[in-house]
């Protein structure tokens, strides 16, 4: 059995695993996809004292780092449920299950999607789920950001500098963003929003996006936009839904933590995106996965036999 046993290999979980290698803890990380939303990600210059760096470089030195202490890596390998018993048990897709005195989950966030016709099609030719990505690909042309909220008219003006123009369709009757980047937004010339939209289907011509549908919620009225590349802003979901029964999670689906990391059940920490911390971030992350893990060790120190 494990001392302690990792969910997900991101940040989080990478440095949580870290921590308790070095604690002289029997660790083992299981993760679906070795280096999560990381992997996903082209320029970071925001990992404090690296100034620039790319996301599958930064996963190559977690993935180094991590290998560099005894820990048994178990990648392409998803978690199904987690049991509590005298020992955890956490069931794997493959049905292997594996045993643990601590679990510590850091099973990350993905972006929501909208559930209409041609989003799966089209993914990757034309709907876009980070800016920071995929911006560049549309210099010139038209897109259409997905939401209103904060990292939706984050991304429209993020986007607004790279693209030609940029449509917010906001499902509500408000955005609901930050009043400044309202502000900031509106004194853009080529961005254009509009309230009560929804987006009934992306539009392509077999191979890439070349528009969208909606539906005027106010009038029922239809309507077509030409554009490019389809943004879809509608929110982070935590990748918690195999945990629902087990540990109590906000109404958001996080998992709620205390100071140490320690989840509901007594035993089970959490760290990262997965967790209702304030802000999603790598920092963030590799910090709360410290904190977790030492408060798995806290843990054991008090609780198992010598
Ligand atoms: P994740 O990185 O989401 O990793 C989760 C891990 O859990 C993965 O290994 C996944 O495969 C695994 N997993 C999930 N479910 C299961 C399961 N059931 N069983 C087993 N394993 C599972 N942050 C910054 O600080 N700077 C940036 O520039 C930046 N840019 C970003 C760009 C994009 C496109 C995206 C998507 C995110 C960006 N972020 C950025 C945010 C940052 O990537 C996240 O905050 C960070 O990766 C969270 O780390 P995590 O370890 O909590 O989760």
């Amino acid at each position: 059995a494990f001392d302690v046993l990792v969910v997900g290999g991101g940040p989080a979980g990478a440095s949580a695993a870290i921590y308790a290698a070095r604690k002289g803890l029997r660790t083992g990380i299981v993760a679906d996809k070795f280096g999560g939303q990381v992997a996903e990600t082209v320029g970071i210059e925001n990992f404090i004292s690296v100034k620039a760096t790319e996301g599958p470089k930064l996963v190559a030195n977690l993935e180094a780092h991590v290998h560099e202490y005894d820990v048994d890596i178990m990648d392409n390998q998803r978690a199904l449920s987690l049991k509590s018993g005298e020992l955890f048990e956490l069931e794997l897709e493959s049905g292997a299950k594996l045993r643990s005195k601590t679990v510590l989950l850091a099973t990350g966030a993905r972006w929501r999607e909208m559930n209409v016709p041609g989003e799966q099609e089209y993914r990757g030719k034309g709907v876009a789920y980070c800016p920071h990505c995929d911006g560049p690909l549309f210099k010139g042309k038209s897109v259409a950001v997905i939401g209103g909220g904060n990292s939706g008219i984050e991304a429209a003006i993020d986007l607004a500098n790279i693209v030609e123009h940029v449509t917010v369709l906001e499902f509500d009757t408000n955005l609901r963003a930050d009043e400044v980047l309202q502000r900031k937004a509106a004194s853009m010339g080529n961005i254009k929003i509009i309230t009560q939209a929804m987006t009934t289907e992306v539009v392509g011509d077999g191979k890439r996006v070349n528009g969208l549908n909606y539906t005027d919620r106010a009038t029922g009225e239809s309507h077509h936009l030409e554009l490019a590349g389809i943004f879809v802003q509608i929110g982070l979901m935590p990748n918690s839904e195999w945990l629902k029964e087990t540990i109590s999670l906000t109404e958001r689906g996080e998992i709620i933590v205390d100071g140490k990391g320690e989840t509901s059940l007594p035993g089970v920490f959490a760290a990262g995106d997965v967790t209702n911390s304030a802000y999603k971030q790598i920092i963030i992350a590799m910090g709360s996965g410290a904190t977790a893990s030492l408060g798995a060790f806290d843990y054991l120190i008090r609780h198992s036999a010598p």
